[in-house]
């Protein structure tokens, strides 16, 4: 059983949001603003239920404004040399390094998050991401010059692409911000990003971060609204260039018919279902840690999450009996209480949502360990014991559909053919991973399964050098790296006369004959 940690009632050290985000939680232009929707979105602790704070969610006319604001800082931002980009986003590492705490306690109070995770991952990630692209900001590569006709001397500018609209999920609300800003804004861009409406406060401190490090107003701009409302007018915008949204598959698509019709480029980053491959060479300790630690990180709220766990027929059972007493070990409790493994999901809702899923699971398969809320302190809370599932058939709701909750299903397979099939055996391609102490097993499984990672014995890793981003309907384009530039800048060919002939020999084809 989970050993229940304490749920302390009193938040007032936590963060003080209300105090911070007074002024509003839109940041356009520099400075934080109310939204003018008429609608209001309370943020609450999902370790609790407690209010947090309660904020005017932005409408069309804030939408509008951010454009605006986005729009006339982009002369002068895509203008600046690549050296004063790069400098500006060391100062801002900087600022983010200084306010290291403040950004943990904020995120770990609006997602839940065991402050463990926020401290040694979320922050800590964001600024390393944040260096990567100063320095990465001075290294935008063209094609070299040339002349390809004989004629005429060619080359190809890399551009920046005006403003970006950027909407973001509210599962690491913070990496998911500075993954959108931080490519789009060492190109030369500008950005309006939308964070998701139950998570706004880091993006706001972001901004606020990008002001303080002397980053131009306008250059990032934060409008917390609806999706259905502030979402949609951002991505339909005649004013903004492009769209890169991190979500759902679902409104993923909803969000591509609209950027579609008014010609945008596009980038998606949308759900996963990413399978966990054993082989029967494993280092099974190390696969039944890994499933776990790959399972709950984030209490599973994770587009990379290992979900499916497919384990060859002879480690099956024990790696079912170590993984569930793994899983039982687990600390629930409050985030901010040190020795807290597991924080509540994001909200009430998406713990009943992720309970649902398995609650239909009963009928059709066996649920070996968790499948409930845990009793006692936490049951205020949107907690839900990690939870083990078996014996549900490869084309069920649990192995098919992304649940983003701490929730893993294993199955058997016989052939290393069989786990592979298995494991592409879904509509999402976000990552994987494989475990064998074979070489040659262990490559073809990097070869042949279908993701935009592979993991070979180990699960979640991610580093600010090497691409993000899905296959088939986990998405398209990259996050991080200098490969994330392709989508945030476009190519421009110049090509230049070198004849200085007035009658150039190519006329003939429009007018007149061979001279
Ligand atoms: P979601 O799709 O419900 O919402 C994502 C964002 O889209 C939010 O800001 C939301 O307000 C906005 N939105 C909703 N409807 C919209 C509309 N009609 N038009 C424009 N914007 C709209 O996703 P979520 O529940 O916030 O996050 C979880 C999902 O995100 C999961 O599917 C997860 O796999 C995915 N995700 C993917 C990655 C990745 O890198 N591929 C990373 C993190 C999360």
């Amino acid at each position: 059983m989970q050993k229940p940690g304490t749920a302390t009632p009193d938040r007032s050290d936590r963060f003080p949001a209300r105090d911070r985000f007074a002024q509003g939680a839109q940041h356009i232009a520099g400075r934080l603003r109310h939204g003018t929707s008429g609608r209001t979105h309370t943020v609450v602790d999902p370790a609790t239920g407690d209010e947090v704070l309660t904020y005017e969610l932005a409408g069309a006319a804030d939408v509008d404004a951010a454009v605006t604001a986005a729009r006339a800082a982009f002369p002068g931002w895509a203008g600046a040399t690549p050296g004063e980009r790069s400098d500006a986003l060391h100062r801002l590492a900087a600022v983010l390094a200084d306010r290291a705490e403040e950004f943990a306690r904020a995120e770990s109070l609006q997602c839940g998050k065991p402050l463990k995770l926020t401290r040694e991952f979320d922050v800590p990630g964001t600024i390393d991401n944040t260096a990567f692209f100063a320095g990465a900001a001075r290294h935008l590569q063209g094609q070299s010059a040339g002349e390809y006709s004989g004629d005429h001397t060619s080359y190809v500018r890399r551009e920046p692409i005006g403003v970006v609209g950027s909407i973001a999920p509210w599962n690491y609300p913070l990496q998911m911000a500075a993954w959108k800003i931080l490519p789009a804004i060492a190109a030369g861009n500008t950005v309006v990003l939308k964070p998701a409406e139950l998570t706004p406060l880091t993006s706001l401190l972001f901004a606020e971060a990008v002001t303080l490090a002397g980053i131009p107003d306008g250059v990032v701009n934060i409008v917390t609204g609806a999706g259905g409302e502030a979402g949609e007018h951002l991505v339909g915008h005649p004013d903004v260039a492009m769209t890169s949204f991190t979500g759902s598959t679902a409104v993923g698509k909803r969000v591509a018919g609209i950027a579609t019709a008014t010609v945008k480029r596009l980038h998606l980053e949308l759900g996963g279902k990413a399978p966990f491959v054993v082989f029967d060479d494993a280092d099974l300790e190390a696969a039944v840690h890994g499933a776990v630690a790959g399972a709950l990180i984030n209490t599973g709220q994770d587009c990379t999450a290992a979900t499916r766990a497919y384990v060859q027929r002879p480690l099956y059972e024990a790696f079912v009996e170590r993984t569930a007493a793994l899983m039982e070990s687990v600390r629930l409790g409050d985030p901010f209480a040190p020795g807290t493994d597991l924080g509540p999901l994001v909200s009430h809702t998406q713990r009943d949502r992720v309970a649902a899923v398995v609650d239909r699971a009963r009928a059709y398969a066996r649920v070996v360990t968790g499948g409930e809320p845990p009793e006692g302190d936490l049951k205020a809370g949107a907690y839900y014991r990690p939870t083990l599932i078996a014996d549900a058939a490869q084309d069920s709701e649990v192995v098919q559909s992304e649940i983003f909750g701490p929730v893993l299903v294993v199955l058997p397979f016989d052939t290393d053919d069989e786990g592979i099939r298995l494991a592409n055996d879904t509509p999402y391609g976000l990552a994987a991973s494989a475990w064998s102490r074979d070489v040659y097993r262990a490559n073809r499984a990097t070869r042949e399964i279908q993701a935009g990672c592979v993991w070979i014995n180990d699960h979640i890793p991610i580093i600010s050098e090497m691409p993000h981003g899905g296959h088939k309907a986990s998405g398209f384009g990259k996050d991080m790296s200098a490969y994330s530039f392709e989508e945030y800048t476009q190519l421009k060919h110049v090509m230049f006369d070198n004849t200085a002939v007035a009658r150039k020999d190519w006329h003939r084809t429009v007018f007149g004959d061979r001279p």
